[in-house]
């Protein structure tokens, strides 16, 4: 199989199907879980900059809201598929039930490079995405966030276009959003200190040292940027990054702060001083303690499964592992924390955020720290005992968990009418 011809919907649903009959699910309840509830497909024009007219197509998926509202990312790439969008819905659906939090699963995205868009003509993308997809958005129905290429500006002009068609301001329609708006401390940072508190747990049981640890981090941007100033505070050693333009290597261990200062000046990693450059397929083979895919999906597949070093791997990532390297890995030894478990940390401060959009009344970062902190490493236990207890993998033992939770909530809802 080929990188592209990997569908993520399908390894989602093949990660589902194999949940559903350790848990001995009926045909049922098997048949209103693998499907979406929703799917809207848009296609809409937008003026650009020379006056040309250029129609974008977007979408947007909820894929199970029995739990509560749909909850999920809005993602701009020239790669976004439906099924793309779907895999990422119903990822969202078992990441909230993993962690407890009473969201259901959705997913947006839109076909486009924002590299090659102006600022003005990115917002007017956006906006009229934001238009299109009104239909199913709402404060109590289904409520965005930034994912890949989007961020708190992005939210603040859906926010903004949301309220403009209500007549009020509506800042619970999306989270992510800039602090000055109702956006919450601490949730850009979030995913990162997600992963960064899952770390902590999953180091400690593999008898690993912070300090001793090497860290090897695919993607520079929200998730991975931020998860390698945070490990890098905590003292671990993070030897190679890269974005989607450049990987660079140094095992000595690589200062992060000034990576950061590097790539904001430069837009990339590429050439940064006291490195090494290596091809992102380089990068995921480096000698190193611990590996954090946080760009893409699909990024570890069996072609390059085998090389891979990292005792540890933390999938900040979405689906950036497919089934057979999932399999390499685990007969290599390797312990793997899923996404699902791994990046809930951005879900879980936007339902922070979003309640306290709700009630108008906000909390301080460290609050926010503290009760993020609680429900990783209460997360975290739950999925671990749950591993042993089956004798399965944390995917696994994850997927059991979610599973579970969303068809007992199916099941008491019921069939209407
Ligand atoms: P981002 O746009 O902020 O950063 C993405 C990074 O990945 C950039 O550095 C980009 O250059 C790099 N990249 C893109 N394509 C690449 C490729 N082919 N090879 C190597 N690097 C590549 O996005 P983000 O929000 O950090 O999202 C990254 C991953 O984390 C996605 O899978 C996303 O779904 C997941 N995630 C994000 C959040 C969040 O709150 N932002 C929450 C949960 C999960």
């Amino acid at each position: 199989m080929t990188l592209e011809s990997i569908n993520p919907y399908e390894v989602a649903v093949a990660q589902f199907d194999e949940a559903a009959d350790r848990l001995g699910l009926s045909q049922s309840m098997r048949t209103v879980l693998r499907k979406p509830k929703r799917e809207l497909t848009v296609n809409f024009p937008v003026r650009m900059d020379n006056g040309d007219v250029q129609t974008f197509t977007g979408y947007r998926v909820q894929h199970n809201i029995t739990r509560g509202p749909a909850k999920g990312g809005i993602r701009f790439s020239p790669q976004v598929s439906l099924d793309e969008v779907r895999a990422l819905a119903m990822w969202m659906t078992w990441k909230c039930a993993v962690v407890g939090i009473p969201f259901g699963g959705a997913k947006g995205g839109v076909i486009c490079d924002p590299r090659k868009l102006s600022r003005n003509e990115l917002e007017r993308l956006t906006r009229r995405y934001a238009t299109e997809i009104s239909v199913l958005i709402g404060p109590n129905s289904d409520i965005p966030a930034p994912d890949v290429n989007t961020n708190p500006q992005v939210m603040a002009w859906i926010m903004d276009t949301y309220s403009m068609h209500q007549g009020y301001s509506v800042p619970a329609v999306v989270t992510g959003k800039p602090l000055a708006i109702g956006g919450s401390e601490g949730r850009l940072e979030a995913t990162a200190r997600g992963v960064q508190i899952i770390t902590r747990e999953a180091v400690k049981h593999m008898d690993m040292i912070p300090e001793r640890s090497k860290v090897v981090i695919q993607g520079f941007g929200n998730a991975g940027g931020i998860a390698a100033r945070l490990l890098h505070e905590e003292g671990y050693k993070i030897v190679g990054l890269s974005d989607s333009g450049a990987g660079v290597y140094n095992p000595k261990g690589i200062d992060v702060p000034a990576a950061m200062r590097y790539s904001r000046e430069h837009g990339s990693l590429r050439d940064l001083p006291d490195t090494q450059a290596v091809t992102n397929q380089e990068l995921l083979q480096l000698p190193c303690h611990i590996l954090i895919p946080a760009a893409i999906e699909n990024q570890i597949t069996k072609e390059n499964a085998a090389g891979v070093q990292a005792r540890l791997i933390i999938e900040a990532a979405n689906g950036p592992i497919t089934p057979e390297a999932d399999q390499i890995l685990h007969d290599k030894g390797a312990m793997i924390v899923p996404d699902i478990l791994a990046n809930a940390g951005g879900v879980t401060v936007s339902y922070f955020e979003w309640v306290q959009d709700q009630q108008d009344f906000f909390w301080a970062e460290q609050e926010i720290n503290q009760k993020l902190e609680a429900i990783m490493t209460r997360a975290f236990a739950a999925v671990y005992n749950k591993a042993i207890e089956q004798s399965s993998t944390l995917r696994m033992a994850a997927y059991l968990l979610a599973v579970a939770r969303v068809a007992e909530a199916t099941e008491l809802r019921g069939i209407y009418p």
